[in-house]
């Protein structure tokens, strides 16, 4: 047989159908349904299976933001308390009063400044402001770890069990946690 020889035009599709349009409909049907499974379940950052929640089960990518920008771990909030006590003492705590009320805009508290850490909204994962900042370090914490001594103090360690690493205080004014070094969530 003749290789050279054209193809012959294919008959009509018996549903009448215009088939000249997507020559291989075959390949492409599931090509565009593969594409609609990665933007509902792919993960932007490390391209697994995102899972149900808000943050990426796998590299704690946090939904709806640009990749990268995951949660903040349990490690590396409890290392911010220590950072947050160094600076306090290194700025003889006026320093950190006065340097707080203007982090607070952002989203955030001198030591989460210092290790590129912001404090997001959980509904919109937009930074939270001012007042919401004011709420949560100087109300929702200092009562909770007021509370917490009932529980000899455990309760300041939620985050530790809690699927989007919430502490209480994260609860109560509905925040999480992410690492932002590049600030790029605004
Ligand atoms: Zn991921």
């Amino acid at each position: 047989m003749n290789a050279q020889e054209p193809t012959p035009p294919s008959p009509p599709a018996p549903d009448g159908s215009d088939q000249a349009s997507s020559p291989t409909p075959s390949g492409l049907v599931p090509t565009a349904r593969q594409q609609v499974q990665a933007a509902v379940h792919e993960c932007p950052n490390c391209r697994r299976d995102f899972g149900a929640g808000v943050a990426c089960q796998f590299c704690q990518q946090v939904a709806g933001l640009p990749s990268g920008i995951t949660l903040s771990s349990p490690s590396k909030r409890l290392g911010g308390y220590l950072m947050e006590a160094l600076l306090l003492l290194a700025t003889l705590g006026i320093g950190y009063l006065i340097w707080s009320l203007i982090a607070f805009a952002k989203g955030q508290t001198p030591g989460k400044q210092v290790l590129g850490m912001k404090v997001l909204r959980l509904r919109t994962a937009q930074p939270a402001g001012w007042g919401l900042m004011f709420v949560r370090e100087v109300i929702a914490k200092w009562l909770i770890g007021f509370l917490s001594i009932l529980t000899l103090g455990i309760a300041n360690f939620w985050l530790l069990w809690d699927s989007k690493n919430q502490e209480l205080w994260d609860k109560v004014v509905a925040t999480i946690v992410v690492d932002d070094p590049n600030r790029r969530v605004r």
